[in-house]
């Protein structure tokens, strides 16, 4: 055990002993479970990078996400991993020699996805249980029900990849049978299997690829690797037989003392994944802590822990042998470290939003609103947590607190500049402190909590409340650098992500989400004109349904949250809508407001609809930025090329987007003024042809 070291309270110590798995022996109870990452495997730098950077950050396993383990399950336009032949080998050797550099061990989630891949790369059947849909309905392709020889060639080419995970050097091989998204599953729900041979019909019989998988991948391991089953100790999909308290219990209990490690969780991933607006830390023990009562073998969960605490208790009373953690390890990959040294306070904890999981679904590298070092760890060479020291000691003003300036304050307060922030609120954070005091955004506070927390401690900090600055009042800080960090104003006048001419109406009597947060007094029904599509029409609309207000959500794309699928949140949003009597009119474009009525039409056809009474309107669709003091300063010769925009003053974005501008102009200026763009690509091999 390491009890080594003198700040670190005795009772983490826990947390710290080693635990074995089969063959091998984690050094500690941290455990970065398999997630997506938005880097294919032509990305292995990146994927890479990111990986050793959570080794160095004292995760004591470390894994891979999906890996394909051949072509018949290729799940294409997802940026998973593959690991199909030979010609893989060497890219995941050197990750994993670069993440056992730092003492961690390894795992691959060897994987086939059944019905979840769609073979649109390969052109190959899907194969599953049945002939059916896969699952992605709006993709027009049908899986081939597996006959004895696929099935042959799918255990056969399990356990080759299981051979070439040895040969690349991993500690731990997975079967994969998690997220509604594995061939194993599809193969165990009935819902999915319809077939009446040996592995149909009876739980037995439904059980017996997986029972049959685990066996070859164990004789392949042979000893010399752990093998791991990842699997949901329970699935919400209606009509569902695998729940906690039926057949997801009966397979664990089946399977119990095979695997040398049971990673569970809940299916599907967006329950697996849930948001903080919907789950909260340790949402799914309810449905996994049972896991360890059948089973002698070490078993991870998940359940976005950011508090030591709650992995002492996890530990201490029986629920999991190792804390796994994908989302509180990408907004932190140094959590273990920190809790190691007794630096709790300075954990950059998960928010629970999301934003990494959409990274997956445009397949572009993974990005995060607490971390925006994340994915840059080898393509512009940022490590979270050591900042270079900046050349000279320059004063630097910022004005605005926001997450743009906050992140930037920080960065560059860590590189040695002497920074002021100037802020013309009474509190500090900007839209993150006004949009964590609505309903359901609690934790999304936290970006502005841990960026203060430590600019509050910090010598060469000032932090100044109630201090409008203009023009006129730059002179007076003698700063050699002015970074605007000024936020945005939400527009009233129609104009947003659909609509690019205002409605008539609305300029003279529409609130916006501003006025909202600012107090505005609201009486009668409420018509919210969501224009935007992310969290902020329905947050509002949930926000003032739950004071008692009738709310109409009306929004002119098919769904409502429609970007919100990237989150994995729509079906959770309009649940929550439908529970809290939110009327919602999709596909509904506003035409014009008079005092109490919406004249609107029917987005597809252009078809006008009865109109939509309400007492209030307001409306949620594009900002302007406040870019007027930028421009003048820009302006101003004498202050020459040292004033910058960051955050939503330049382009009115995510969060996550103006945390990730703060913090590129921090190590712009460090730096000495490299390209803001500027960043190592991944170069494709030519083959002569
Ligand atoms: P971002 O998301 O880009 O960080 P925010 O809107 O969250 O932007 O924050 C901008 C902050 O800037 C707000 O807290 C606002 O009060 C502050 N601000 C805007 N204009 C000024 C100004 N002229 N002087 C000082 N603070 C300002
Ligand atoms: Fe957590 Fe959001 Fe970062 Fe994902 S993007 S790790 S949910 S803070």
């Amino acid at each position: 055990m390491d009890g080594s070291h003198p700040n670190r309270h005795p009772r983490y110590d826990v947390l710290f002993e080693p635990v074995k798995i089969g063959p091998v022996t984690a050094p500690n109870r941290f455990y970065s479970v398999p997630h997506a990452t938005g880097h294919s495997p032509l990305m292995p730098n990146g994927s890479i990078g990111m990986r050793a950077m959570k080794a160095e950050g004292g995760w004591g396993v470390v894994s891979m996400q999906v890996a394909e383990i051949d072509p018949t399950s290729d799940i294409s336009n997802l940026p998973m991993e593959r690991f199909w032949d030979d010609t893989d080998v060497k890219s995941h050797a050197l990750m994993v020699e670069r993440v056992k550099r730092h003492g961690a061990l390894t795992a691959i989630e060897l994987a086939h996805t059944g019905i979840r891949a769609r073979n649109m790369d390969t052109g190959t059947p899907v194969l599953g249980p049945s002939s059916m849909r896969i699952l992605k309905p709006q993709n027009p392709i049908q899986s081939k029900a597996m006959d004895k020889s696929d099935i042959k060639a799918f255990r056969d080419s399990h356990k080759r990849a299981v051979l070439r995970a040895k040969e690349a050097g991993y500690d731990i091989v997975y079967v994969y049978a998690a997220h509604d998204a594995a061939l194993v599953w599809h193969f165990l729900n009935p819902i999915y299997n319809q077939r009446s041979d040996a592995y149909g019909g009876s739980f037995e019989n439904r059980l017996r690829l997986l029972r049959e998988v685990l066996d070859d991948t164990m004789e392949a391991a042979a000893g010399d690797v752990a093998v791991a089953v990842r699997i949901p100790a329970h699935d919400f999909k209606s009509g569902s037989p695998l729940t906690y308290d039926n057949e997801a219990r009966a397979v664990i209990e089946s399977l119990a003392e095979v695997p040398d490690l049971w990673d569970v969780n809940v299916a599907s991933w967006p329950r697996d994944s849930g948001t903080s607006r919907f789950d909260d830390e340790g949402h799914q023990e309810k449905y996994t802590s049972y896991v360890k009562e059948v089973t002698s073998k070490p078993v991870v969960g998940v359940g976005r822990y950011t508090s030591p605490d709650a992995m002492v208790r996890l530990i201490n009373t029986g629920v999991f042998d190792l804390i796994g953690a994908s989302r509180p390890s990408i907004a932190d990959p140094f959590l273990p470290n920190k809790i190691k040294e007794g630096r709790i306070d300075d954990i950059r904890e998960c928010i629970g939003c999301n934003v990494c999981v959409s990274s997956d679904a445009y397949s572009v590298p993974l990005m995060c609103t607490q971390n925006p070092t994340i994915s840059q760890e080898w393509r512009r060479g940022w490590h979270p947590e050591i900042i270079p020291s900046a050349p000279r000691a320059d004063a630097t003003l910022i004005i605005g607190s926001g997450p743009a300036g906050l992140e930037c304050a920080l960065t560059l307060a860590k590189a040695g500049h002497e920074v002021t922030i100037a802020e013309r609120a009474s509190e500090f954070g900007g839209r993150v402190l006004k949009e964590s005091a609505l309903k359901g955004l609690a934790a999304w506070g936290r970006v502005k909590d841990y960026r203060l927390y430590h600019l509050r401690q910090m010598g060469n900090v000032s932090l100044y409340a109630e201090s409008e600055i203009g023009a006129a009042d730059i002179a007076e800080f003698a700063a050699d650098n002015i970074i605007v960090a000024t936020g945005a104003t939400w527009r009233n006048d129609g104009v947003g992500a659909t609509g690019f001419q205002p409605v008539d109406g609305f300029s003279a009597q529409a609130l916006t989400p501003d006025d909202i947060m600012g107090g505005a007094q609201i009486t009668g029904p409420v018509l919210i004109y969501d224009d935007d599509h992310y969290y902020m029409g329905n947050v509002l609309a949930g926000h003032l349904a739950a004071q008692g207000h009738e709310v109409h959500l009306v929004c002119p794309l098919p769904s409502i949250a429609e970007w919100m699928g990237y989150t994995l949140e729509t079906p959770r949003v309009i649940e929550e809508m439908i529970a809290l009597g939110v009327h919602m009119h999709p596909n509904t474009t506003a035409i014009s407001w008079t005092a109490s009525e919406l004249r609107v039409a029917r987005s597809d056809t252009g078809q006008e609809l009865p109109v939509i009474k309400a007492a209030q309107l307001v409306f949620v669709g594009a900002r302007h930025p406040n870019d007027d003091l930028l421009t003048r300063l820009r302006e101003d010769e004498a202050l020459g090329g040292r004033v910058t925009g960051i955050g939503d003053c330049l382009a009115p974005g995510i969060i996550q987007a103006a945390v990730f501008s703060g913090h590129a102009e921090a190590r712009r200026l460090i730096g000495g003024g490299s390209e803001l763009g500027g960043f190592k690509r991944e170069a494709p091999i030519l083959f002569e042809v």
